[in-house]
């Protein structure tokens, strides 16, 4: 369990895939040090309609962006953040960032919806929803265009104070995503208590499902409730042509994947939307006639 790692000691996991063999070792202290140096930053990745191809929004993802390691993806510090108190902190920090640089995409005309994941320690008290609010002010980016990723995973049996909390972000108008969808044990009590807005089929299911028929079913099944609930579904982890088609069959109404593009860093993403954008355009064109 990565809520019970060992207070202070060293975070030992795989190295980044693209990255150098060998271990990538952290302590809590370069990490707090990070955040404050702001070495922590959002990547974007899009998020597109597949009816249309559109860019839809991004998908904040942190980066910890090491002087001497390279790029530490989320999984070598976002558990440790979480065992060592850090990741109230963190959060606000990568937010602050992503916030100023939606609001400059907003100046320059660019209207994207941004997509941050939360840990579930941020539910566990009410400061994090004033900060939150306080962010989107300080940025006046309309609560409407935010989307608060919580896993499904992470869902505990006894929502407890991360209801009202939740139920607080939904009233200022923001979106609230079930993440991972499929990986967990949500009960369809949770599923009828939390004003959910968005459901994200986890990528496993995207990737299991050309093969086997009852994966298709499952997932068939999951976004029939979901549009039924009013519910926008994403799916992740679209990496090729044929998961675009297959999820788009089902009525999955967005994507996500290396198909589409990676997480970019902020400064990149317009002149991706300007490359890409007629790319994915044509791609749609091309696969579904116009009716
Ligand atoms: P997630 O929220 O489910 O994000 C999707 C992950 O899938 C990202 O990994 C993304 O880079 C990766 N991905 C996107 N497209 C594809 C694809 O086509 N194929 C495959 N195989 N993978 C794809 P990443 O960036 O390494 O993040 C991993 C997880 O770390 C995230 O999963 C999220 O749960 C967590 N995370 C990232 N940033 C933050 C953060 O700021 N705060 C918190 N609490 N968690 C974060
Ligand atoms: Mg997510
Ligand atoms: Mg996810
Ligand atoms: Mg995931």
């Amino acid at each position: 369990d990565v809520l019970r790692h060992r207070s202070g000691g060293p975070l030992l996991s795989q190295a980044a895939p693209g990255g150098r063999k060998g271990a990538v070792v952290v302590t809590s202290e370069e990490l707090a040090s990070a955040i404050a140096a702001r070495q922590l930053i959002p990547y974007y990745q899009p998020k597109v309609d597949l009816n249309t191809g559109l860019v839809k929004g991004v998908e904040v993802l942190a980066r910890w962006l090491h002087p001497e390691k390279g790029v530490i993806p989320p999984s070598q510090f976002i558990p440790l953040a979480e065992s060592e108190g850090l990741i109230h902190g963190l959060t606000v920090e990568v937010a602050d960032q992503a916030f100023a640089q939606v609001a400059r995409w907003r100046q320059h005309g660019l209207s994207l919806s941004v997509a941050v994941n939360l840990s579930p320690l941020l539910l566990d008290s009410p400061d994090f929803v004033v900060e939150a609010a306080e962010l989107l002010c300080r940025y006046r980016i309309p609560a409407e265009q935010v989307v608060w990723e919580i896993t499904e995973s992470s869902l505990a049996a006894d929502l407890g104070t991360a209801l009202g909390n939740l139920a607080r972000l939904r009233l200022k108008g923001c979106g609230l995503s079930i993440d991972d969808y499929g990986t967990g044990f949500s009960s369809m009590q949770q599923l009828s208590r939390v004003p959910f807005t968005e459901l994200k089929i986890d990528h496993s299911f995207v990737r299991g499902a050309h093969r086997r028929e009852h994966l298709r079913v499952i997932l068939q099944s999951a976004l029939d409730m979901a549009s039924k609930m009013r519910l926008v579904t994403v799916a992740e982890g679209i990496e090729t042509a044929e998961d675009w088609t297959l999820l788009q069959g089902l009525g999955c109404v967005l994507g996500q994947g290396y198909f589409i593009a990676r997480p970019m860093p902020g400064g990149v993403l317009p002149a991706w939307l300007k490359e890409e954008g007629a790319r994915l355009y044509k791609h749609v064109q091309a696969v579904v006639p116009p009716s």
